[in-house]
This record gives C-alpha cells, sequence and structure tokens, in this order.
C-alpha cells in the first residue's frame, strides 16, 4: 500500500514538473499595447488566436483593427507575393498612435532579399527593436494540424524582434532561433524563451 501511495505521489510530482517545465510562460507583464490587423483572407479564428496567444506570453494588451486589404504597393508583378520590408513600411503607417507596435498577418505568401535571391519567400519579418512586424501562414498551412503550432511561434518570434531581441543561438528549443525560411527549425521550438532571451527582454 505505502508503494503503492508513494509511486502515486512520485507520478503526481513528476506530472506538475512536467508541466512546470514548459507551462504557459508569461515572460512579463506590462502595459503595452499591440495592435493587430487583420490582412485580406486571414481566418478570424486564426486572428483571434494570435490575440490571445500574444498577451498570455508576453503579458500586453492586443486590439484587433478592423481587416483590411493588403497593400498594392508591395505586390510583386504579376503575382500574388508580397514584399514584406514594403509592408512593414506600410504597416507602420497604419498604426493606431495609442499603440506602442502592429502586427500583420497574412494569408498571402511574403518574401525578402537574402544573399543573391531578391524574392526569399519568409514566415515573417520584425523591425529589431520596432513597431510593426509582419507574419504569413502561407508556408505553414502545409503542415496541416501544426499550423497554429508553428503560427504561434513565428508570431511570438516576430514581436520579439520588435520588443529588441535578436537571434537565439543558445537554445536550439528557444522561440527567438532563426528559422532561416524553413521549418526544421519550427520543429525544434517550443513556446518558450531561454534565460538569456528573456533577460534582454525590454519592454517601452
Ligand atoms: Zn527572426
Ligand atoms: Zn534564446
Amino acid at each position: 500500500m505505502r508503494n503503492i501511495v508513494f509511486i502515486f505521489i512520485s507520478f503526481l510530482l513528476y506530472c506538475c514538473q512536467g508541466n512546470e517545465a514548459h507551462k504557459k510562460q508569461i515572460v512579463a507583464k506590462d502595459s503595452s499595447i499591440t495592435a493587430l490587423l487583420p490582412l485580406g483572407e486571414m481566418p478570424d479564428s486564426r486572428v483571434h488566436l494570435m490575440a490571445r496567444e500574444l498577451q498570455q506570453f508576453y503579458g500586453m494588451k492586443v486590439i484587433v483593427m478592423p481587416r483590411s486589404a493588403m497593400p498594392e504597393e508591395g505586390r510583386l508583378k504579376g503575382t500574388s507575393r508580397y514584399s514584406a520590408p514594403a509592408m512593414l513600411a506600410w504597416l507602420k503607417r497604419q498604426k493606431p498612435a495609442n499603440c506602442d507596435r502592429i502586427l500583420g498577418l497574412t494569408h498571402l505568401d511574403i518574401y525578402t532579399r537574402k544573399g543573391p535571391y531578391p524574392h526569399w519567400g519568409i514566415f515573417g519579418l520584425g523591425y529589431k527593436p520596432g513597431v510593426a512586424c509582419v507574419v504569413s501562414d502561407h508556408r505553414l498551412r502545409q503542415f496541416g494540424k501544426r499550423t497554429d503550432t508553428f503560427l504561434t511561434l513565428v508570431t511570438l518570434h516576430e514581436i520579439g524582434h520588435n520588443l529588441g531581441l535578436p537571434h537565439c543561438e543558445k537554445h536550439p528549443s528557444c522561440l527567438m532561433s532563426d528559422a532561416k525560411g524553413t521549418a526544421k527549425t519550427l520543429f525544434a521550438e517550443k513556446k518558450w524563451l531561454c534565460t538569456n532571451c528573456k533577460s534582454m527582454l525590454k519592454h517601452p
């Protein structure tokens, strides 16, 4: 009997420790406000999920703006692909004055220049530090049920850049690791900031 009780208590302790390691981490509690701008066909369910994840993880306030069409100025001629740097410049101008930053969420493909590639497809891009970031689910939708998990990691990553965090090379599971445009990194990441990144976190 005592053994059974002991095993039961051990099991409970194990569960608690397991939860402790990657429980919903609130890395900061601050009064900053992020405006979330749904673009084009981005589903409402995903927009509200990202708003909740940002609130829970960073402790910031999030307001969801009325949906907007994609800006014509960022479109790569003859395609439905958009320049992420051009979108950041456009988003900056859409930011409500009472908000500290703006996040654009799009269903369409976004790209940036990378080495010899002028139109390198990416998941997201954010100023570091800065007031604007953009995230796309276009390249993540192939992962089916994991799409929302990966989209959350990318969103928390880009807002992390806005808050001044650089790429992390200390822990492959830290969400500030550089995805380099491939999902390989995302499979290793957790909804977690390593101690080093957490200590660098500065809020306005
Ligand atoms: Zn990054
Ligand atoms: Zn880190």
